[in-house]
């Protein structure tokens, strides 16, 4: 039987890329939508990991609770521009105030580059994986990674394992491209002369980010 591998995530989009690389033979992969979670998760972490870690935590509590055993994973990610002190940032999503405002927020980011001739700038994305178990005092805790964690009813939760990845690049003078979100009309990666915007989400998944940090997780699974 399939194992329950929920990302603490709404979005479809991701669960397409984590399956796509993770691999859909051993794990049912579901959104917090598709398993009924419906409470707001708080991001008021001070980093990328801290805010996955929140997410993850959050979810593997609510599984636990519900006396069921999953692989939980979050992800948080953004993107930072060396010469603005890293912002965006953890505040990628809302820098001009509204959350998911893409347009609003590119607009916010070519000002404040104005006049400014070093645009390197890195898109960031750092994983938090967990397990909820259910602990059977007859057979014992083999499972390394959950030796050490919280106890939550009959559930074990491990400890956060993070994963992070990078894509390093430059931001474009004007957005161009309309494939993507958020940033990729502006983002140039190294070694190319096209913004994500105008690859195609393969092309995209080989060297982003959020793909450099599913590949770490994937080797770590040893999958
Ligand atoms: P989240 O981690 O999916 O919530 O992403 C936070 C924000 O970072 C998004 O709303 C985007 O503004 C930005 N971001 C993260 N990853 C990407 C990407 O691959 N392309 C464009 N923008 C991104």
């Amino acid at each position: 039987m399939k194992k329950l591998f929920v990302i603490a995530t709404g979005s479809a989009g991701k669960i397409r890329d984590f399956a796509h690389i993770l691999g859909t033979d051993h794990y049912e992969f579901k959104t917090l939508k598709d398993i009924g979670f419906d409470e707001e998760i708080v991001e008021d972490g001070k980093s990328f990991a801290e805010n996955a870690i929140i997410k993850s935590s959050v979810t593997a509590r609510w599984l636990a609770k519900r006396g069921m055993e999953a692989t939980v994973l979050a992800d948080d990610s953004g993107l930072e521009v060396f010469a603005l002190n890293g912002e965006p940032g953890i505040y990628s999503a809302r820098y001009s105030g509204m959350h998911g405002a893409d347009l609003d927020n590119n607009n916010l980011l070519m000002k404040n580059l104005e006049g400014i001739e070093d645009r390197k700038a890195r898109y960031f994305c750092a994983l938090s994986y967990q397990t909820v178990t259910k602990h059977d005092a007859t057979s014992g805790v083999t499972a390394t990674e959950n030796i050490v964690g919280e106890i939550v009813g009959d559930f074990i939760i491990s400890e956060p394992k993070i994963f992070e990845g990078e894509c390093r690049g430059e931001i474009n003078h004007a957005p161009i491209g309309d494939m993507g979100f958020g940033y990729d009309p502006l983002f140039v990666p190294d070694g190319e002369t096209r913004t994500f915007a105008q690859m195609e989400l393969e092309e995209k998944k080989a060297i982003s980010h959020r793909g450099n940090a599913i590949r770490a997780l994937k080797m770590a699974l040893g999958k």
